[in-house]
């Protein structure tokens, strides 16, 4: 079959490299993908937000099967635009994507559904928000209610933080997303994510993940996109797995399909983790970056297999193999990042790496110019590696980190700390 998948950064080139793997995969192309991604998959040069532009790469290449990588498609509606068209395709329609794109959406589903998440309120005007605040004290979350690429919420420690929160996003520093605030009782304990494919009805998960968030060793230092990430999750025990399938997911898959609006595609449960229970922090409705790097790796030519079946309604007839085995993710940054960090920098000594089943440099920001490897975003590399013991996953990882020559770049020393 002709695949298409949406989206240019290290989460698709990890899905194009499994998906790729798969005999049933004929042609494989990426919209608008990058360096990494063209040695193994043609690229196509449409921004993936555009429906009207993927309609046409997928009638022009007979693309039998859509995979959409980030949220901005989704929720703007292109998997809606796909399948009315006709075309098979991977995630979630626009109402079932607010599932991420509205905060107090997802509050709301969770309170129909009884899933266990923090309390919380919403609020379209800055006065009532903040008397809610004085009311309740701190440690309190504030978070713009829309889309605001991981910065619209402010954990805050004190009621002055909260109350500054207040201003800024009814300020409008986070634009259309800030026009309501969700304000929500701060919840203490280790966060995980954990990773569920449905097809509306049924459930499968996918993998767990932990990733970390700083920019600096020792999770210090400012927030950025996710600066290293592995799998297994071991706070995600078995049988916190199982809480969360029943007392999270299913019902809010239940709810999702009972207001109509059934959701298709993986669910990206956060997740707080205290006293062996978990509490929802917020769901996404596609695979996350860079948890997705080191799923695929340990999931291989099957994701094909288990995102077809979701996609066809199929899941209850699939299974997931997985092997008893651990993937741990780096992420080389362009010096500067999170902050002002320079473009177009040359990264050497990439195609000298060995990369197989269990070692995989997943590119971000990349460009090819010239035959040479350019670094053209923040977040630029995912040095990827599977071991038996997590420990074996991240030397393999940091080996490979140290083979690469790339004076800009830089990355933290202690991804997977935390577990090990
Ligand atoms: P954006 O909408 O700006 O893209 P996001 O979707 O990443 O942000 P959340 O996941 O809701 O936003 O929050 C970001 C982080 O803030 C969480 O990963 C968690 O660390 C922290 N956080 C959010 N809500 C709470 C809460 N109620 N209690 C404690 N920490 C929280």
């Amino acid at each position: 079959m002709n695949i298409l998948i949406l989206g240019g950064g290290g989460r698709e080139h990890a899905l194009a490299w499994a998906v790729k793997q798969n005999p049933k995969c004929d042609r494989l192309i990426v919209a608008p993908g990058n360096a990494g991604i063209g040695a193994i998959a043609e690229l196509a040069a449409i921004e993936p937000t555009d429906a009207a532009a993927v309609l046409a790469c997928v009638e022009e290449n007979a693309i039998d099967f859509v995979i959409v990588g980030p949220e901005a498609p989704l929720a703007a509606g292109v998997a809606d635009a796909l399948r009315a068209a006709g075309i098979l395709t991977f995630g979630p329609s626009a109402e079932a994507a607010k599932l991420e794109a509205s905060k107090a959406f997802t509050k709301e589903v969770c309170d129909a559904c009884g899933a266990p998440t923090a309390a919380w309120a919403r609020f379209s005007d800055a006065a009532a928000a903040k008397d809610y605040v004085r009311a309740q004290g701190a440690p309190i979350v504030v978070k713009a209610d829309g889309l605001a690429a991981g910065k619209g919420v402010i954990v805050a420690m004190t009621l002055d933080e909260a109350l500054d929160g207040i201003d800024e996003i009814f300020g409008g520093a986070f634009g259309a997303a800030g026009a309501e605030v969700v304000i929500e009782e701060f919840m203490a304990g280790e966060e995980a994510s954990f990773f569920i494919l449905s097809d509306g009805t049924d459930v499968l998960p996918v993998g767990t993940a932990q990733d970390h968030k700083r920019v600096g060793d020792g999770d210090t230092g400012p927030n950025t996109g996710g600066m290293g990430a592995y799998s297994p999750a071991p706070v995600l025990t078995a049988a916190i797995q199982e809480q969360v399938l029943s007392e999270i997911v299913r019902p809010t898959i239940a709810e999702m399909a009972a207001r109509g609006t059934p959701f298709q595609g993986v669910l990206y449960a956060g997740l707080m983790i205290e006293n062996g229970r978990a509490r929802l922090v917020e769901y996404n409705v596609r695979f996350g970056d860079p948890e997705c790097q080191v799923l695929m790796l340990r999931l291989g030519a099957q994701a094909l297999d288990l995102l077809l079946a979701c996609a066809e309604g199929r899941l209850a007839e699939v299974k997931a193999q997985w092997a008893d085995d651990h993937a741990l993710t780096v992420v080389m940054a362009a010096k500067g990042y999170p902050g002002p960090y320079v473009k177009g920098s040359e990264i050497r000594g990439l195609a000298d790496l060995p990369e197989d089943s269990a070692r995989m440099v997943f590119h971000a920001g990349t460009a090819l110019k010239d035959g040479k490897v350019l670094a053209t975003g923040g977040r630029v590399l995912n040095v990827t590696a599977r071991g038996a013991t997590l420990k074996e996953a991240q030397e393999r990882a940091y080996a490979m980190v140290d083979r690469i020559d790339w004076p800009e770049g830089f990355c933290r020393r202690d991804i997977g700390w935390r577990a090990l």
